[in-house]
């Protein structure tokens, strides 16, 4: 069966931005993703890295519901569940930028209680401000190692890909 790394996180952290970035070493271009900001729904692309080939999914963000100023970890989209749940790897993406917020912290305790090996990129980490820095903020996800990334500029996924590879 065909390895799946599924891309989860809040929205507009730059899931549909490294999504692509995971796709972009596939010999035939394996891109079908929607354009950044508009992802409405899973979609797939194809990935190549350190010899694995392996179909990507945007889980397309996570739906909450704000009535009472709470974020809820039942309100995770379907679509992202079914994503986790057919996952050989999970890339969780934060924003290093925001900082950590609620709702990472929801979606970590649920991504914990899972089987499936976590990756944590901390997005958005290409300013002037250390990138290391900016990342070990969220080393209390529990997560394991927070892996700085640009999605825009490409800075660090090489590293995130080598770990997201590793149980393949
Ligand atoms: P998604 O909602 O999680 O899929 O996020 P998107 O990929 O659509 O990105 C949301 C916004 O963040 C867009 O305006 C992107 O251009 C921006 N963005 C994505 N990656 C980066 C990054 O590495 N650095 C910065 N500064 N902005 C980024
Ligand atoms: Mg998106």
């Amino acid at each position: 069966k065909k390895a799946m790394i599924a891309v989860v996180g809040r929205p507009n952290v730059g899931k549909s931005t490294i999504a692509n970035r995971l796709t972009q070493n596939f010999h035939e271009g394996g891109l079908v993703f929607n354009e950044a900001g508009v992802t409405r729904d899973r979609t797939y692309g194809e990935g190549f890295w350190g010899g694995h080939e392996f179909t990507v999914v945007d889980t397309g963000g996570i739906v909450f519901d704000d009535k009472e100023g709470e974020v809820f970890l039942p309100q995770i989209r379907q679509q992202a569940m079914l994503g986790i749940a057919e996952a050989s790897s999970v890339l969780l993406v934060v924003d290093g930028q925001t900082g950590k917020t609620v709702l990472d912290e929801q979606i970590s305790a649920f991504l914990r209680r899972q089987k499936v090996p976590v990756v944590l990129a901390v997005n958005k980490c290409e300013s002037t401000v250390d990138g290391a820095m900016q990342a070990a903020d969220f080393w209390s996800l529990g997560l394991g190692n927070p892996f700085p990334v640009s999605g825009l500029h490409g800075t660090g996924m090489g590293d995130v890909m080598d770990e997201l590879i590793k149980p393949l």
